[in-house]
């Protein structure tokens, strides 16, 4: 079975070389507007191709502003503290996640709070945040508090597992009955909707990664989505270290950070935008033939989009029915030259988090016994 997995694979990208889990693609215009970059010297924190990004990419999630950052990371840390977030603030999110998202709870010296996913989505369970407000918080002058620490839960993090929309909808309507900030992890969806509704647009803030390995990519880099035009207003204030604008005089009003996307990283994304629907279209047409591959074998699921939702495809992944056989699975695909990856570690079982309050994960636990994420790069 697994041979007839790394036959299957090896046909589709036509090579017998090692076959990376994603690889990015630059076969547009990426070239032209770096050497273009480059010969205007305008290289990093301001330059033209900064600003079209930032304008090309509201139009296409369909949100009024979009600001450009160095990574996800602080993209997500930046959106967190525009949701005010500050010291000894609770903040749930999913266990089945990237390290990021909780990385930037931290870094506003907020804690995590871990609530299950669904099976279907892989993201966070309106019905277990719905089940951990009722049996652990309480309204409290519009304040939601966490009756078991005290402390006030200001925000929710929820992710879209590789590229797949969680129930973004319900979650948002939980979250404003509980007075919570919903902030997106849209990492790893751009390109996926919830219902007609691009991901990373349900929040009061969403932000968006461009990693290496993500579907398009800057190097690294990354963007916060807001329709608040107060916040975004404070999104680019804070990652241009809170400088007030000036020609030439450097004032600062607080505590900024230097997250601002270089110039030079913008041209990559500008000219991966313009690709944007056809990578999404073959990770579509990618994920098909998956789907119907694995639909012969009896103990792998390949994993599909979820009901309501268009997916990106992002990373493409499967179920072992069995979990005892991942080991095998991983194995043999990663010895022949395919390369394959288990899900995260779930995120309340890192020694840096094992003091979190977690509801039931069970949902969670299943999953990261048994995911595998497959070769997922779009197919020349
Ligand atoms: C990639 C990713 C991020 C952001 O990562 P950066 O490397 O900082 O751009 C955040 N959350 C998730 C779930 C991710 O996959």
């Amino acid at each position: 079975m697994y041979k007839k997995i790394v036959n299957f694979i090896q046909n589709i990208y036509n090579t017998t070389d090692f076959i990376p889990l994603h690889e990015p693609r630059f076969i547009g215009n990426e070239k032209k507007y770096l050497n273009d970059c480059i010969d205007s010297t305008f290289v990093s924190s301001v330059g033209k191709y900064v600003d079209m990004f930032e304008e090309q990419f509201a139009v296409y999630v369909g949100s009024k502003y979009a600001i450009a950052t160095v990574n996800g990371t602080s993209a997500l840390h930046i959106s967190l503290l525009l949701s005010g977030i500050q010291k000894d603030d609770e903040v749930i999110t999913q266990p089945l996640t990237f390290i990021a998202t909780c990385n930037a709870i931290d870094y506003c010296g907020a804690k995590p709070i871990f609530i299950d996913v669904d099976l279907d989505t892989m993201g966070l369970s309106p019905k277990s945040l719905k089940e951990f407000l009722e049996n652990n918080c309480e309204l409290e002058d519009n304040k939601c508090i966490n009756k078991t620490t005290k402390n006030i839960i200001k925000a929710c993090v929820p992710m879209h597992t590789f590229g797949h929309p969680c129930r973004i909808d319900e979650i948002k309507d939980i979250c404003k009955k509980w007075h919570v900030e919903l902030v997106e992890d849209a990492a790893e969806s751009l390109g996926s909707y919830y219902k007609d509704k691009h991901t990373g647009t349900f929040g009061k803030l969403g932000a968006f990664s461009f990693n290496g390995n993500k579907i398009i990519t800057s190097g690294g880099g990354g963007v916060i989505v807001t329709d608040d035009e107060e916040l975004a207003k404070k999104a680019k204030h804070l990652t241009t270290t809170a400088k007030i604008p000036h020609p030439y005089e450097y004032r600062h009003d607080m505590i900024g950070y230097n997250y601002r996307m270089p110039n030079l990283n913008a041209t990559l994304l500008v000219a991966q935008m313009e690709q944007l629907d056809k990578f999404v279209a073959n990770k579509r047409d990618l994920a098909s033939k998956y789907e119907e591959f694995f639909s012969s074998c009896e103990d792998i699921d390949f994993i599909k989009e979820p009901k309501d939702s268009k997916s990106n495809y992002w990373l493409q992944a499967v179920i072992l029915k069995d979990k005892t056989i991942r080991g095998e699975f991983l194995e043999y695909t990663n010895k022949n030259g395919v390369m394959t990856r288990p899900v995260w570690k779930l995120m309340n079982e890192l020694e840096i988090f094992k003091d979190a309050q977690s509801a039931d994960l069970s949902n969670s636990k299943y999953l990261e016994e048994r995911v595998v994420n497959i070769t997922s790069s779009v197919v020349l």
